[in-house]
């Protein structure tokens, strides 16, 4: 047989351990992977349950805002059309009493012009909406001429606050005083007044018109404020002088320190603000403003509670829907966290069992291929190998050798020192076999009995030998007492046989060559390797020829 030169050597992979199959990489991929699909889902369910919360929130906000908005745009266009109906009025009321004055100061207030006077004011009353009485007062404050039928004699109004203020005053413009209950009917009234003049200047009377303080409530009641909305006017100093809805006696007292008032002393003509009313204690949004050219101010108000209750309707009844659909949504989370958790178990089970069925088949594919007693690769797997590494040899043309190892004197062992002891031999010569087998795809195994055998690949013989000489060495060197043996210690003999085989051979061929060579160190005395082969004649052998043989 050719000695090859000895060429790098590259070991053979293991065949796997066990089947693999697609679904058994994708497990081992998930097996370093966390799984975060469970937590991602919740996080996405929180996500979307936050989302529908915040927008509905959003959405509520919004339109209570705009529900606010409403309100403040139809109490300010309400104070703005009662303060007009007030101007108007008391424009009106205004003129008329300017027509009086003149009339009293140029044709006088004497019984001739009485009757015309009486009629010219009963007229005015009759024309102008919301006037009780005209009311002519002399210096003295008495009645000189009214627009009444009767007027009880005797009856005198310098006591009016009203009359002492055009006493006191020279000025001509008109006077709006307190409301005070008229003397004549009982009513409240809001008295509008000017000075009459004597031709020199000096006072010479008083003209009043009365206003029914309940006609501006009437206007009043013609708006739609809701059940504790209000409307009220008052003097710029506070006092009330009409109210819707109207409580009893509060005409004349005063909103100082109100809601309203508290804006207008700041200096304020108009403005809007939500607050707690000082009358009944009702929150309300309040528009109010001054009346052009008089000390009027006008609030118009609609209850804090009323403005809400439709948003509060829609907002009780959109919250009841959205719980519904966070409550199924939550349910479905709950199932598809449950598929999900389950799921999840079930394929760490199943990497579980699948690691335990790995480990087995490991362990009894170990077992199928050891040896009980030595621990070395058994004769099966020594086959298998022989027949994977020789095809491979004979593809790369490297060579490969084989080694038969055998105890010397064995059967007397046994008979000297029993079964067991011999059992125990075994493993310490298996030992010393197994040190061998140095690289990963050299194979030491127990070929049978007390036989073993060493498989080097990529090795020629001389390199073949050099390994058998070193475990004769080695076994020789245990010093292992045999007395049954002609050397008196444990030996071994080795056959070695190596070349480069062809494509077809099998192992069976180079173990018999081995077995062959074996046979003939063990003639040549024992306790030694097979001597080399003769070299050739002509051409190189192949294996199964053995590459050394028999001496
Ligand atoms: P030789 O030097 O020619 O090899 O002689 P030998 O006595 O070693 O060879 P032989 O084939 O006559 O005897 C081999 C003995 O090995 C026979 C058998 O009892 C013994 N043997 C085989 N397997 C085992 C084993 O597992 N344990 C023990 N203790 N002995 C074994
Ligand atoms: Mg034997
Ligand atoms: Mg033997």
């Amino acid at each position: 047989m050719p000695q090859s030169a000895a060429n790098e050597f590259a070991p053979a992979a293991p065949p796997p351990a066990g089947a693999g199959g697609a679904s058994a990489s994708t497990l081992v991929q998930l097996e370093g992977k966390k799984r975060p699909v469970g937590r991602a889902a919740s996080f996405f369910l929180i996500f979307v349950i936050c989302a529908i919360c915040g927008l509905q929130f959003a959405y509520r906000s919004g339109a209570r805002q705009s529900q606010l908005d409403e309100s403040r745009r139809a109490t300010v266009n309400i104070a703005r059309a009662t303060a007009e109906h007030a101007e108007r009025t008391v424009d009106i009321v205004s003129s008329v009493l300017f027509g009086v004055v003149e009339r009293a100061e140029v044709d006088g207030t004497g019984p001739s012009n009485f009757p015309r006077l009486h009629a010219l004011l009963k007229a005015r009353v009759a024309q102008t909406r919301g006037l009780l009485g005209i009311f002519v007062y002399d210096e003295q404050g008495r009645w000189v001429i009214t627009s009444l039928d009767q007027v009880e004699p005797g009856a005198n109004n310098a006591d009016r606050p009203y009359f002492k203020y055009h006493q006191t005053h020279t000025d001509r413009g008109l006077h709006i005083g307190v409301p005070v209950r008229s003397r004549s009917s009982g009513l409240w009234i809001l008295p509008v007044s000017r000075r009459i003049n004597h031709p020199d200047g000096s006072f010479a009377g008083v003209v009043l018109a009365t206003i029914r303080t309940d006609y501006f409530q009437h206007y009043y009641n013609g708006f739609d404020i809701g059940k504790a909305g209000g409307i009220f006017i008052a003097l710029d100093d506070g006092t009330l002088i009409a109210r819707r809805p109207m409580l009893t006696d509060v005409t004349g007292s005063s909103l100082k320190g109100g809601a309203v008032f508290t804006l207008v002393d700041q200096g304020h003509d108009s403005g809007t603000v939500m607050r707690v009313a000082l009358v009944d204690q009702v929150e309300r949004l309040y528009s109010f403003r001054r009346v052009r050219g008089y000390p009027l101010v006008i609030a118009a108000s609609l209850a804090k509670q009323e403005i809400y209750a439709q948003w509060w309707i829609d907002t009780w009844r959109q919250c009841g829907a959205l719980a519904v659909l966070l409550a199924t949504l939550g349910w479905l989370g709950a199932r598809l966290f449950r598929q999900i958790s389950l799921r999840d178990r079930l394929e760490v089970e199943l990497r579980n069992s699948r690691a335990a069925l790995e480990d087995s088949v490991g362990k009894l594919e170990l077992i199928a291929t050891t040896d009980a007693l030595t621990g070395l690769k058994n004769r099966r797997y020594l086959d298998e190998r022989l027949a994977g590494e020789l095809a491979r040899a004979a593809r790369d043309a490297l060579p490969v050798a084989l080694i038969m190892l055998d105890v010397d004197f064995f059967k007397r062992y046994n008979d000297t020192y029993g079964h067991p002891a011999g059992d125990a031999c075994l493993k310490l010569v298996s030992d010393v076999v197994a040190r061998a087998a140095q690289r990963g795809a050299d194979v030491a195994a127990r070929f049978g009995g007390e036989e073993f055998v060493v498989f080097l690949a990529n090795t020629n013989l001389d390199g073949a030998r050099a390994v058998a000489e070193g475990i004769c060495a080695a076994v020789r060197a245990l010093q292992a007492p045999h007395r049954g043996s002609d050397f008196g210690i444990v030996t071994i003999s080795a056959g070695v046989v190596a070349g480069v085989p062809v494509q077809g051979d099998g192992g069976g061929s180079l173990i018999e060559a081995a077995d062959a060579a074996l046979y003939a160190a063990k003639r040549q005395g024992r306790d030694r390797v097979s001597p080399p082969p003769p070299p050739p004649a002509d051409s190189a052998p192949a294996v199964p020829r053995p590459a050394c043989a028999e001496a």
